[in-house]
């Protein structure tokens, strides 16, 4: 199918583009036969999924250099730095906090780009801006949002284990967490991201996680997933009507 590249504009032969890497999701998919992913996707909405948040987005060179050159070396730093952190050998790493940005960025964007995929939504200004950031990967998108990042932890007894919690994936979602600022949140890998737009200087100064501009390091510091206001209205309005049994997310004492 032919169509307009959503990253170079250029009328080509259009792939089938992930939001979400596919590395982090063919793991989930391998361990629970195909469709067990948990999704939220909307709100009071969840449902499983297999291999979801897809579309054809990009001609082949723009989807073989998001692959390659923002995806692939990301997946490789946050997984060797969550097992650095499982196995309590320290939290932070070596790593361009503008790179994990743009990541963190194109997963946003390209889910927006999916038709019918709502809970994710960028006014055309913006839209424009993330493109322009992700095709020419010069400006550090920190000037224009904050990304607050951690890994995943349940602190309630009884509560999900850290297996359960790098099965989880919470697909990009839009939270207004004040008059101005907007806020999306995605969770995969045991890793949950939180971007806000525009920048909030204020949270990035208090909360910890928070990338800063012309760092080399990032950490992973923990986040307790009950202290997420999306990802805790996704679980008490769909998952927790019909939790037990049916999804890739176990109570550590049902294990
Ligand atoms: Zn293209």
């Amino acid at each position: 199918m032919s169509g307009i590249c959503a990253l170079c504009l250029r009328v080509a032969e259009l792939c089938e583009s992930h939001a979400i890497p596919k590395a982090f999701i063919r793991p989930i998919l391998r361990a629970n036969g195909g469709s067990a992913i948990l999704m939220p996707v909307g709100p009071g909405k969840i449902r499983r999924g297999g291999d979801v948040l897809k579309g054809k987005l990009l001609c082949a060179r723009c989807e073989e250099i998001t692959n390659k050159e923002i995806d692939a070396p990301t997946i490789r730093f946050l997984s060797g730095l969550k097992q650095q952190v499982d196995r309590g050998d320290g939290l932070t790493a070596n790593f361009n906090t503008k790179d994990m940005a743009i990541f963190a960025v194109s997963v946003l964007w390209r889910a927006s780009l999916i038709p019918g995929y709502t809970p994710v939504q960028f006014d055309r200004r913006l839209r424009e801006r993330i493109r322009l950031l992700v095709l020419y990967r010069e400006e550090s998108p920190l000037k224009l949002f904050s990304v607050r990042l951690g890994r995943l932890v349940d602190r309630t007894p009884d509560g999900f284990d850290g297996p359960s919690l790098a099965h989880f994936i919470f697909p990009p979602s839009g939270h207004v967490s004040g008059p101005a600022q907007q806020m999306v949140t995605m969770a995969m890998h045991g890793i949950i991201f939180e971007l806000g737009f525009p920048r909030n200087r204020a949270a990035s100064l208090q909360k910890p996680g928070y990338l800063k501009d012309g760092v080399t390091t990032i950490s992973l510091l923990d986040y307790d997933i009950f202290q997420s206001e999306p990802i805790v209205a996704a679980l008490v309005n769909g998952y927790g009507k019909d939790y037990r049994g049916h999804t890739t997310l176990k109570r550590k004492k049902d294990m």
